[in-house]
């Protein structure tokens, strides 16, 4: 696989090819198709195999040997979206050069400042992130969204398991979306 551009996410890209983790670079995909995925989200929320595509996102705030983690255990792509559409005072802001609202396509920060960066990138080229305080309510809402939906991720688990059925990727979404 060649690398298509060089932009933020290059230098992680390049690691995970050369370790041959489809996982993270899955994630990538996501990072640098984030807006998209959240323009089309009504399109395709309602398909179990795409809205549980996990993410391979570090959620995850370590101190003196202890990791606080924003999450409860892995964290699936509609899930994450959803939680962020439906908190736009937590989670929106505007781009700092065009004036556009962004949504993350990631954010941690530290239980003990609260600081939380939302790391974005904007249609017009501006990338980076938003400083914002209050690690806790977002870590709280997060963790709801989380047991919001559970019974259909174990539906939905049940059936792969039944089926042998295999989770999806970011990639196939994104080749679904074009059809
Ligand atoms: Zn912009």
């Amino acid at each position: 696989m060649q690398q298509r551009f060089s932009d933020s996410f290059s230098k992680v890209e390049a690691r995970a090819i050369s370790q041959h983790d489809d996982f993270m670079l899955d994630t990538i995909r996501f990072f640098r198709n984030a807006n998209k995925l959240y323009r089309r989200f009504d399109d395709w929320k309602g398909v179990d195999r795409f809205y549980f595509i996990p993410l391979n996102l570090n959620m995850t705030y370590c101190i003196g040997g202890y990791s606080i983690n924003m999450a409860d255990g892995p964290v699936y792509l509609g899930t994450f979206i959803r939680n962020i559409v439906e908190h736009p005072d937590l989670f929106e802001f505007r781009c700092p050069k065009c004036g556009k609202t962004l949504y993350p396509y990631g954010f941690n920060g530290s239980p003990l400042s609260g600081r939380v960066d939302l790391q974005s990138m904007c249609d017009c080229g501006w990338e980076g992130y938003e400083m914002v305080s209050g690690w806790r309510k977002r870590s709280d809402a997060l963790k709801a969204a989380q047991r919001e939906d559970k019974f259909r991720l174990s539906k939905y688990q049940f059936r792969v398991k039944c089926l042998k059925e295999q989770h999806s990727t970011v990639e196939e979404l994104l080749g679904w979306l074009k059809k």
